[in-house]
């Protein structure tokens, strides 16, 4: 079939997905918590740190994991939460949630992450303000400058939400992404590096939170026969089905990872001597992304005029799927007249910027496809 779809990135099972979904069912333990859960956080723990330092609490979101995080940092109206603006909308509706103030935050042209300089800038400028939390994401796999950015945070004393939602299996520095932040969040959302088909995780190495998490996660209830509450609550934790996925899931994600590098690598295979296309790129040894999705700069100043959106609709004729990059959150229009703080960097950035196709389970065929596309134009 060489008319069918090929997807961003589309869910990939490993095979023992059905197998803890089976005991789950075996067991009846269908409701919410039991063993896949506690199984599922435990490996989490395990993949981001041997010394299993970090605790993990399982909930429906990642989405979910930033809110939890942001209401036991009682993040109110009244306060300021610092978000890199280059991000999805999963980063930011949380604080919103809150109707907390966001002043977003420009990205750096190293990374695309946060820029280490805007972020200063603001603490700076809003020093005499209520500043509650920052929060860098790591996108398409790539880690954030997390030494400069904590640097700064520690010297205004701010804690770090991490997003890790995109870099389940990156590295700084030889570290996991999910482990910097005071809290941390993951996605195992359909597109992701790995799936239950919708999930996230809050990760910390407090106790405390993760704890406090769980509690907030079930609604809030206190301890007592009947059901008592002193503080409003959510239901916002994984069950015992969906974790089942999971934990299939984690026996796959080392080789998911080696597969999104394997696509880079093709890609950059394939652009070699292109003039004006740029890759997001690790700038030196210290980073190590999970390349979750390749993401590529198309200059038209370069490349003769071809643009990004003359890439994107060449391989939409061919029904191959890619994505402009993120639009960056203080250009959206629900957030219009906002403060944003930087250069404008990531409006470049998004002005030229396309993630291409990037599953781990994209075969050779798919990938004649796509480059017999590209050839189209670049050949
Ligand atoms: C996917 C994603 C989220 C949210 O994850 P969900 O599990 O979909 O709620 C948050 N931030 C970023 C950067 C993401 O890509």
């Amino acid at each position: 079939m060489t008319n069918s779809k090929i997807w961003l990135s589309s869910p990939h099972m490993g095979g023992a997905e059905e197998k803890y979904v089976a005991e789950a069912f075996a067991s009846n333990w269908i409701a919410p918590l039991g063993p896949n859960v506690t199984g599922f956080e435990n490996d989490i723990s395990q993949f981001i740190s041997e010394q299993l330092e970090y605790k993990v609490a399982a909930l429906l979101s990642g989405t979910a994991a930033i809110h939890l995080a942001l209401r036991m940092l009682e993040v109110t109206p009244n306060d300021i939460v610092l978000v890199q603006s280059f991000t999805f909308c999963g980063t930011t509706n949380p604080v919103s949630y809150e109707h907390a103030q966001i002043v977003f935050i420009d990205s750096e042209q190293d990374t695309w992450n946060m820029c280490p300089e805007a972020l200063e800038t603001a603490l700076e400028k809003y020093k005499h303000h209520s500043v509650k939390a920052i929060i860098p994401v790591h996108l398409y796999g790539m880690p954030a400058k997390m030494d400069e950015i904590m640097l700064i945070a520690d010297k205004y004393g701010i804690p770090i939400i991490e997003d890790a939602a995109e870099a389940l299996g990156s590295k700084y520095k030889n570290q996991a992404c999910g482990t910097f932040g005071l809290m941390s969040a993951l996605s195992f959302n359909g597109n992701k590096i790995i799936t239950t088909s919708g999930g996230g995780a809050l990760v910390s190495k407090s106790q405390h939170y993760i704890d406090q998490a769980r509690f907030l996660a079930t609604q809030a209830r206190d301890e007592a026969p009947h059901y008592q509450h002193s503080q409003i609550g959510y239901n916002y934790r994984m069950s015992n089905v969906v974790a089942g996925i999971g934990r299939g899931q984690m026996e796959v994600l080392d080789l998911r990872v080696q597969q999104r590098r394997d696509n880079n690598k093709r890609y950059r295979d394939y652009f070699k001597g292109v003039p004006g296309i740029i890759f997001q790129t690790e700038p030196t040894n210290d980073f190590f992304s999970n390349y979750w999705l390749t993401s590529i700069l198309v200059d038209p100043a370069i490349t003769a005029g071809i643009s990004r959106e003359d890439v994107r609709l060449i391989l939409d004729k061919q029904h191959i799927d890619s994505r402009p990059l993120w639009k960056p959150m203080h250009m959206q229009p629900v957030y219009e007249g906002s403060s944003f703080i930087g250069s404008g960097i990531c409006e470049k950035l998004f002005e030229q910027g396309l993630c291409l196709p990037s599953g781990s389970n994209l075969s050779d065929t798919d990938f004649d496809r796509i480059f017999s596309a590209l050839d189209s134009i670049f050949k």
